[in-house]
């Protein structure tokens, strides 16, 4: 399957000089998608993990499919304001100014080895701060799994020594 050659780019979105991998172009074909849940589902196998968190917003797709596939829990990883109850929180950098993802406190327990799962690895920021929070509450993340890896924003480097899958690169 040739996930490259089918993933649309966008260009200059959502500001100029950004080259948007629009994952619409995988999910909207269910061939794609079944040979993407399949590869993570390859990926994982050597991990023995509990628990998927999935990230906001398009990574809810990929780790709902892995998670059903695995018969796996699913948690969100959400941006600020979108959980309830009690949420442990990380501030990350952007590219312009900050922003704040949350996890429920009681959503993983403590020791439970964990696979993050995102669309998309740019530089890092998104993933490494979903990895604090499953720290912060007590998990072990065991592996990081994207579609897609943006090359030369050395996102790897924020993910410290952890397993990482990237099907595709650009
Ligand atoms: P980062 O924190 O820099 O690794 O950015 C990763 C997050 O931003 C992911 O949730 C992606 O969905 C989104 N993202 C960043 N860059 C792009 C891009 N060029 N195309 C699509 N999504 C992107």
């Amino acid at each position: 399957m040739d996930l490259k050659n089918l993933i649309r780019t966008i260009p200059d979105f959502p500001k100029p000089g950004i080259q948007f991998k629009d994952i619409e172009s995988i999910t909207e074909h269910p061939e794609a998608f079944s040979h993407v849940v399949e590869r993570f589902s390859e990926a994982m196998e050597a991990h023995d993990i509990d628990k998927i968190v999935a990230l906001d917003a398009r990574g809810f797709l990929f780790g709902g499919a892995l998670g059903l596939r695995q018969k796996l829990p699913i948690v969100m990883a959400r941006k600020k304001g979108k959980l309830g109850g009690d949420c442990v929180a990380e501030t990350y950098a952007l590219e312009y100014g900050s922003a704040e993802v949350e996890l429920q406190k009681t959503a993983i327990k403590s020791g439970e080895k964990v696979m993050i799962i995102d669309d998309l690895l740019a530089t890092g920021g998104t993933a490494a701060a979903a990895a604090a929070l499953v720290n912060q509450v007590g998990g072990d993340v065991t592996l990081f799994a994207f579609v897609i890896e943006l090359d030369g924003l050395n996102g790897r480097a924020q993910l410290g020594d952890v397993d990482t899958v990237a099907l595709v690169s650009f």
